[in-house]
């Protein structure tokens, strides 16, 4: 029997943010000492009282703007109370029918097809403390207690592991062409449930669905979603009941396993927050938010390739990253003269990254900043040196910060294309080559790469390889 997976997915992504969300502690989680950013509000102390953070409203509310949701006037807080040591007020400021923003959708393209998915909704809430378990102990850091964090939720609308993946990938991207997340997995800033279910094709209700928690990498979504697919579909065809339970991704064994049965709203017991005034955002703050939207990746991409003529694959590529995108365009602003944008984009895309890989850092720490790549390309195009010395030159440049024409100049890296001195090395070389040379003479036209090989050799890879081919073609017409 054929079955169809039925996937929902739930992001959580800290929100990047001077303070907290409902206190002034700094929102700064990679350099401080544990339990230093803490306050009595976000310790739980009781009698303290909350104060929303703007910044991150804000924030939520574009980042639903980006993903086409509406936003409503009217919102508010809500208390989500459980008891958990990483909760010392014993309940969750968080939001439960009125979020910032609602129905909105996301497109994404997943092995070349594009694919709609709907967002049920994005509300702002607080984050939890974290608990480190260590030595048979646990011990729970409060510096990220009440750091705002946002949940973005999708329709049930994604069915395999590959859908997953593609929306994650594009909803992180987003995220980050905002600057309202860095959009991290692998330190928690963001996280990721899914929602799963199966059901025979053809079969009108849905199955039983089943949450799987602890997906901290972009691999373990993959990974967990196909397995939880398949122990489903094994489960059903041994003629069983799927259980409605929430699992844990096993990041060792590669499996999930279960972790507790399912919690319902109800068990919540809900209620608004008393301590936190609703939230109006009205026409005139929408409008300021709407302003600030960036051109998304999607708008970007067309940009790049209608305006700068670029190949498409590659548009999506540099798009990827925004920093990378700027780099681009910083670069191909700063060409004079006739280097087109693909030039530019093949060694952003080539070397460029080749070279960023195998050092482990990011484009904006590259020492070879886009006015330096533009003057390295302005020698080449202009015949100062060949394309196999800026490589060499490009390697130069980061690994010691220097500019191309100092390096070509102290090292004498000049393309020779002084015909007289590339006269006397062909002549030296056809000398040292008679065989090629006769083979060439006698119609065997394919030895001429050969003997520019040569050449290229004993010049160091220097010499105008095209000066070079027309040279040995005009010697050896004339020596026959
Ligand atoms: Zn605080």
């Amino acid at each position: 029997m054929e079955y169809v997976a039925t996937i929902g997915m739930e992001v959580h992504a800290q929100i990047l943010t001077q303070t907290k969300m409902f206190c002034g502690c700094p929102n700064e989680l990679t350099s401080a000492a544990p339990n230093t950013h803490t306050c009595p509000v976000c310790l739980g102390m009781p009698g303290v009282l909350p104060v929303i953070n703007r910044v991150a409203v804000e924030a939520t509310v574009l980042t639903g703007m980006a993903l086409n949701c509406t936003i409503p006037s009217f919102s508010k807080f809500d208390r989500k109370n459980y008891h958990y040591p990483d909760l010392p007020k014993g309940y969750q400021i968080s939001q439960y029918d009125l979020p910032l923003c609602t129905s909105g959708h996301l497109d994404v393209t997943v092995e070349g097809d594009a694919r709609r998915i709907g967002i049920r909704r994005v509300h702002l809430e607080e984050d939890t403390a974290r608990l480190v378990h260590q030595g048979g102990v646990s011990l729970v850091d409060f510096n990220r207690s009440g750091v705002p964090l946002m949940e973005i939720v999708t329709e049930a609308d994604l069915h395999s592991a590959e859908d997953a993946y593609a929306y994650l990938s594009k909803l992180r991207q987003i995220l980050r062409y905002l600057g309202v997340s860095t959009g991290n997995m692998e330190d928690g800033a963001m996280r990721c449930e899914a929602n799963i279910s199966v059901r025979p094709e053809g079969a009108e209700v849905l199955g039983t669905k089943v949450e799987v928690k602890n997906l901290n990498s972009f691999r373990s979504v993959r990974m967990a979603i196909a397995y939880e697919i398949e122990r489903q579909i094994a489960v059903l065809e041994q003629g069983g009941r799927v259980q409605q339970v929430t699992m844990g991704w096993d990041e060792t064994n590669h499996r999930t396993l279960f972790q507790r049965s399912k919690e319902g709203a109800e068990d919540y017991r809900y209620f608004p927050e008393p301590d936190l005034p609703p939230i109006e955002v009205d026409e005139e703050w929408r409008a300021g938010i709407r302003c600030r939207l960036p051109e998304l990746p999607d708008e970007k991409e067309e940009r790049f390739t209608q305006s700068y003529g670029i190949r498409e694959a590659d548009a999506a590529l540099l798009t990827q990253d925004l920093q990378v995108a700027n780099y681009f365009e910083a670069a191909c602003a700063a060409c004079e003269g006739p280097t087109s944008p693909q030039t530019v984009a093949n060694w952003v895309l080539g070397d460029l990254y080749r070279l960023l890989g195998a050092s482990g850092s990011d484009i904006q720490a590259c020492p070879v900043r886009p006015e330096g790549l533009a003057s390295l390309l302005a020698l080449v195009e202009s015949g100062k040196i060949n394309g196999t010395t800026a490589k060499d030159v490009l390697n130069e440049m980061f690994a010691s910060g220097r500019s191309a024409e100092e390096i070509v100049k102290n090292k004498g890296l000049a393309q020779i294309s002084d015909e007289d001195t590339l006269t006397e090395i062909v002549l030296s070389v056809l000398d040292q080559n008679p065989g090629p040379a006769q083979q060439y003479r006698e119609g065997k036209l394919q030895v001429l790469g050969f003997l520019v090989g040569q050449v290229m050799r004993q010049t160091r890879g220097q010499a105008n390889a095209q000066a070079v081919a027309e040279i040995i073609k005009t010697e050896l017409a004339r020596q026959s």
